[in-house]
């Protein structure tokens, strides 16, 4: 779609294929339709994973593709880029991630070739509460040993897809704030599984957003999960959660570079087709530099993007950073974009047949999720620049 053309190795360009064939399948009619009716992309959620898309990272010991973090990141690239939106599945990337650098054997072979399978889905990601926001270690949801099993109280909200998933991620409290040294100790991350729990004392409300993104809060009341389904060991939860959430911010980083590819694409062949005052719009350059400047952030956040991956394969201790950097220039790229885009389509980009303003509302969500650009300038801030930590 640009001049610059990247280097894409066999495995991706095939990947790219099939994933715009698919979107061809799935095209705007089919995503505005589910956004006008706030309903779960099942097909398009089914159809990806029959392709074996979100199993990409998986082992293939596990029954996945084996492939790195650089194939997941064209993956959801391309499904934004052609049109898609993968927010509705997405999470079982870097959810999975969890079970297989944290779990037990036991358990990598009880779930994983599963989830690979597209038997079971583990889609939600049950960490934000309503009182702690950004403020993680500040969560309240109590999980309390008793016996063979833990017994979870608390509330969750924002738990995106929870209707849609047969396990869920879940961070809790197992030792009183009060009682560690560290506030990021005392943190355990559990494996949930949803119907169970639906039977015993979880509750969800669908929470109706600006964006047709399924997303909760989730009740839990006495909610009891068997010890073996807790991940890794108790207490150390946190920094489970935080190493799963490099990868989450990775892979979204692709969906912006996509999203942003998407906008520039329609952008740009609008101002050339578009004649107002016997000439194409994409003459005047009040038009023709938002897009040239939004192409320039975007591919130079894509470059951003590209070392992240690199140094998240070379299983480098802490790629925290560039997972940040990442996320912050490729959301900020696809809202430049976005916003480029809406400009150029006038009026136009206000109906909903143009998938424009639909794409725009999607656009701006990860400005705010799965974190906020001041939270990713605080860390840089104070890890990268040494300079004192804002909260
Ligand atoms: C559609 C949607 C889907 C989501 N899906 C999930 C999900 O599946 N699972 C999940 O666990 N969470 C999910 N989230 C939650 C998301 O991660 C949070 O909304 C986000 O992290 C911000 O938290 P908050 O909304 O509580 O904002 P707050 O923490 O209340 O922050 C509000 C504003 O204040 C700013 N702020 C706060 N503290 C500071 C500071 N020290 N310095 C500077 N600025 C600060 C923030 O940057 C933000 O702009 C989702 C959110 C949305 C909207």
């Amino acid at each position: 779609m640009t001049t610059i053309q990247r280097e894409y190795s066999e495995t991706i360009s095939q990947l790219r294929d099939t994933i715009e064939k698919l979107c061809t399948e799935y095209s705007g009619e089919y995503w505005r339709e589910k956004d006008r009716n706030r309903e779960y992309p099942t097909e398009f959620v089914t159809a990806v994973t029959e392709l074996g898309l979100l199993a990409a990272l998986i082992p293939e010991q596990y029954g996945g593709s084996g492939l790195t973090i650089t194939a997941g990141v064209e993956i959801l690239k391309a499904i934004h880029e052609f049109g898609g939106n993968a927010a509705a599945c997405h999470a079982q990337m870097y959810t999975m991630g969890t079970v297989l650098q944290h779990g037990n054997e036991e358990q990598k072979q009880r779930y994983l070739p599963r989830i690979a399978s597209g038997e079971i889905r583990l889609q939600a990601f049950a960490v934000t509460e309503p009182g702690a926001g950004s403020d993680t270690t500040s969560i309240t949801t109590t999980a309390t040993r008793d016996g063979d099993v833990y017994r979870i109280n608390g509330q969750k909200i924002w738990t995106s897809r929870a209707e849609h998933s047969d396990l869920m991620l879940l961070l809790a409290r197992t030792t009183a704030k009060d009682e560690v040294k560290k506030r990021s100790d005392g943190l355990s991350v559990f494996l949930v599984d949803m119907q169970s729990a639906r039977e015993n004392g979880m509750t969800i409300q669908p929470i109706r957003t600006m964006i047709n993104h399924s997303t909760t809060q989730v009740f839990f009341d006495d909610v009891v999960v068997p010890v073996e389904n807790l991940i890794g060991d108790e207490g150390k939860g946190f920094k489970y959660i935080l190493s799963g959430m490099n990868a989450e911010r990775i892979l979204i980083a692709g969906e912006c570079a996509g999203d942003a590819r998407w906008f520039i694409s329609k952008a740009r062949d609008y101002a050339c087709e578009r004649h107002v005052f016997g000439r194409p719009i994409g003459q005047n350059q009040g038009i023709q530099f938002p897009i040239a400047r939004a192409f320039v952030q975007a591919e130079a956040a894509e470059a951003i993007l590209d070392k992240a991956c690199t140094i998240f394969e070379s299983g480098a201790a802490s790629c925290g950073t560039y997972a940040n950097m990442a996320k912050l220039l490729t959301s900020e790229a696809s809202w430049a974009a976005a916003e480029a885009c809406m400009q150029t389509f006038g009026g136009f980009a206000f109906a909903e047949d143009y998938d424009i303003e639909r794409k725009f509302r999607e656009a701006r969500l990860y400005l705010t999720a799965p974190i906020s650009t001041n939270l990713i300038l605080s860390y840089i801030g104070e890890h990268e620049l040494g300079m004192p930590r804002s909260y």
